[in-house]
């Protein structure tokens, strides 16, 4: 028998059964350790349910027992040295879960994202069983029925029993809860009823279910394009392989209700289908849409969910009980038994990149999951990531393309103000304004002619930075590199990457000064006292994350902007996504500028894609909507494309840039941070990783390693921080490296490393 270690489990598992009496496996956890453990399967236990791979079963660990999966995936990262454990010291496999085997897709998908993401094996399971209480049954519930056997005939019955009674006349069992309200009375009378044998207690367990989207429920009529791209996208998920297509479509031409049709397939196929959408507490719109082409709601996947709601949707899914799964980055990891349908709506958002624990991209890992499940993926966005463009530049991604909104609408049109020239006016007793005389202007003439109008801000509080007048003193976060934000509405200065929140001191923290401190630049709360000075007619609405307070404030909003109850709407970001506001005319971009610098290779494309994006918000009915771009760099590539409205150009321009620098898609890229409390430790590790790097060894050529340097945010949440930036040609294999690498320098356990491979965050 071939040598064996613990930690690596690569043969079928019917080969390393040993005898009759007990037989080995290896089991993954979800922790963060290197490899599987190996134990013990009971032959008393494999005879209730066959142990085989993908299994998910109970095990010891210390004085724990944890959920694990049976596994047979080659792992990159079992360490050398590890001993294969005698099989009289194994430990027994304590339970089978009774939920179905993880797939062998769903397996090596696992394998695939931990060797890529270079995170342990155990922390990408972790995401597949993110809900270890959805493996146990549900509990069964007590339910009430009529006992036709005993007649209530004879029986002088009060109204209130009768009621009940009727009310199980031909519906179904109820619970005692469910049974009381329907019959309006109290639960004492139903259980009166059942003591007096004219009810029957029935003990059921429900397994949860979604109910089934109907794929034959028509849609909207299809304009020719759209329907031309929805027959091509039902054939490839008819065919049933591998295929990425990118649907490339302005805004409002029908995107969702085009791919709406290859879900329509996948179900009539029998086949599960996933959408990944970047900002799932938001898309209140995006729901009822769904349930109005298919007659019911599918089942939801994100962090606002339950304990309850999260257990049951785990295992709906698990048994083929959720037809169709929408959720945000994390439903990749669930255990999907015939998933035959991927689609990622706005491919091109960052917040599809996980930056904490596994650090993943949920789109790139998409595509790896369609792949290695055979089935097709479909990218969705109107303005396209240049990695996904430049896939379908090279024949790997298919596109369709829908180049005209839904029903005539146009394109609006925009105007570049140049805040150089135009520039904003002091407000009286308010100081500095921020909007130009030609926005100004704009504004008013939408207002008065009954129209919307929406200011676009990307920046929260009141004024991302106070000074003090008197000797230049910056309010500071005292665990951060970063300014405090103040915050008027709430009363606070608050660090918006740790949390640190504090009031607004009366005097000057450093010289004493009072009444020395200035706010300093505009946010979405200033700039709504500006409009309230300069427009106080106008029903503002403000849409921020500090002033939703969850999905359901944020529908709330979304309708009274619908219903016309706000005629001037202040954003964040957060407006940028999906909303459809007939009677939004006017859009005004207040600082167009704010994302191009800060050393993020991004920068350019993603303020392109924003602007765009909230561009697109203008105009979407009958009316031609009208955007003012404030700016200060009417030049720029980013703002001339938005005012010529042509993309291609600028994204031509933008690859050209980055395939002469080796940058993303072009080469390859991964960050590493090391961060702890102690500067000193965390420098001198940081030397002895560069002293370690790999230099002119095979598998290095061409790579450049950048660093250690202070990361931008030098201090994070009283961490400090140090980075390396590796840059390699695309063919290198970097995580082999990376590992080699890595594997030569030992941590302190107050020292941590992330590595991040595909950055999309240079902080
Ligand atoms: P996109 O996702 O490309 O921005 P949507 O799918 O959201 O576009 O469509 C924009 C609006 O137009 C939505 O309100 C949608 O219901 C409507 N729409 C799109 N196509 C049709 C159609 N063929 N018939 C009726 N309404 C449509
Ligand atoms: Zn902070």
């Amino acid at each position: 028998m071939p040598d064996r270690h613990a930690s690596t489990a690569t043969l079928p598992l019917d080969l390393v059964s040993e005898g009759e009496q007990a037989r080995r496996v290896a089991v993954l956890l979800p922790l963060p350790l290197t490899g599987p453990y190996d134990y013990l399967v009971p032959p008393e236990l494999a005879e209730e349910t066959p142990v085989e791979a993908g299994s998910v079963v109970r095990v010891p660990l210390g004085q724990r027992e944890l959920a694990g999966v049976v596994w047979d995936q080659p792992l990159d990262d079992s360490p050398a040295e590890a001993k294969e454990v005698p099989l009289e010291k194994l430990r027994p496999i304590l339970e089978v879960f009774p939920v179905p085997p993880l797939t062998e897709v769903a397996r090596r998908f696992l394998a695939w994202v931990a060797d890529y993401t270079l995170a342990a094996p155990g922390a990408v399971l972790r995401m597949a069983l993110s809900s270890p209480s959805a493996l146990e049954p549900p509990r069964p519930v007590t339910l009430y029925r009529r006992d036709e056997a005993v007649s209530a005939e004879g029986l002088r019955l009060t109204p209130a029993r009768k009621r009940v009674l009727a009310e199980l006349e031909d519906g179904p069992a109820r619970t005692l809860a469910e049974l009381a309200q329907a019959a309006g009375v109290g639960t004492s009378v139903v259980k009166g009823l059942a003591e007096a044998g004219l009810l029957e207690v029935v003990e059921l367990i429900q397994e949860p279910a979604f109910a089934a989207p109907d794929p034959a429920r028509p849609g909207p009529a299809l304009s020719g394009q759209q329907a031309e791209a929805a027959d091509a996208l039902r054939r490839t998920v008819k065919e049933g392989a591998f295929c990425v297509t990118l649907l490339d479509g302005v805004t409002g031409s029908g995107k969702t209700e085009v791919y709406f049709e290859a879900i329509a397939e996948a179900l009539a196929a029998g086949r599960q289908a996933l959408v990944l959408l970047p900002e799932i507490a938001l898309s209140a719109q995006w729901l009822e849409r769904f349930e109005r082409r298919f007659g019911v709601a599918p089942a939801l996947w994100h962090s606002d969910l339950t304990s309850a709601q999260r257990r049951a949707t785990w295992r709906a899914i698990a048994q083929s009980n959720a037809p169709v799964v929408v959720g945000a980055r994390s439903a990749l990891f669930l255990p999907y038994p015939d998933l035959g349908l991927l689609v990622i709506d706005e491919e091109h958002e960052s917040a599809f990149k996980q930056e904490d624990g596994v650090t993943y991209h949920a789109r790139d890992m998409a595509v790896v999951r369609a792949q290695l499940g055979e089935i097709p993926a479909v990218l969705v966005s109107a303005t396209p990531s240049l990695e996904s463009l430049n896939n379908v530049r090279k024949g790997r991604y298919r596109a369709l393309h829908l180049p005209e909104r839904h029903g005539g609408a146009v394109l609006p049109e925009v105007t570049l103000v140049d805040l150089r020239e135009d520039k904003p006016a002091k407000l009286e007793g308010l100081g500095p304004g921020w909007l130009s005389n030609a926005l100004r202007q704009a504004i008013a003439e939408t207002l008065a002619a009954g129209e919307q109008v929406l200011l676009f801000l990307n920046r929260r509080g009141y004024a991302p930075l106070t000074l003090c007048r008197a000797c230049g003193h910056r309010l500071q976060c005292p665990n951060c590199t970063a300014w405090l934000v103040e915050h008027r509405l709430a009363g606070r200065l608050q660090c918006h990457h740790c949390g640190h929140a504090s009031r607004l001191p009366p005097a000057c923290p450093d010289c004493g000064a009072e009444g020395s401190l200035t706010a300093c630049g505009p946010g979405v709360e200033r700039l709504a006292e500006e409009v309230s000075a300069l427009f106080p007619e106008a029903r503002q609405g403000m849409m921020t994350s500090d002033t939703l307070s969850g999905p359901e404030a944020a529908a709330e909003l979304v309708r009274a902007v619908q219903d016309r109850e706000v005629d001037l709407l202040i954003g964040t970001q957060i407006v940028a996504k999906g909303h459809h506001f007939p009677h939004l005319t006017l859009v005004g971009v207040v600082d167009a500028d704010l994302g191009l610098y800060g050393g993020d290779l991004r920068a350019a494309e993603r303020t392109y894609q924003l602007l765009h994006q909230v561009a697109g918000r203008a105009g979407r009915a009958e009316h031609r909507g009208r955007v003012f771009l404030q700016t200060a760099e009417p030049e720029h590539p980013v703002m001339q494309a938005l005012a010529a409205g042509e993309r291609d150009p600028f994204f031509e321009a933008e690859a050209a840039a980055r395939r002469d620098a080796g940058l993303p898609p072009f080469g390859r890229l991964a960050a590493l941070v090391l961060s702890g409390p102690d500067a000193r430790q965390v420098d001198e590790v940081a030397r002895a990783l560069a002293r370690a790097a790999p230099r002119g060894e095979s598998g290095s050529e061409g790579v450049t390693i950048l660093g250690p340097a202070p990361a931008p945010l030098a201090v994070l949440r009283g961490r400090h921080r140090r980075r390396f930036l590796v840059k390699a040609p695309r063919g290198c294999r970097l995580q082999a490296l990376l590992r080699r690498w890595l594997g030569q320098v030992k941590l302190p356990n107050a020292v941590r490393l992330q590595v991040d491979i595909d950055p999309y965050s240079f902080l």
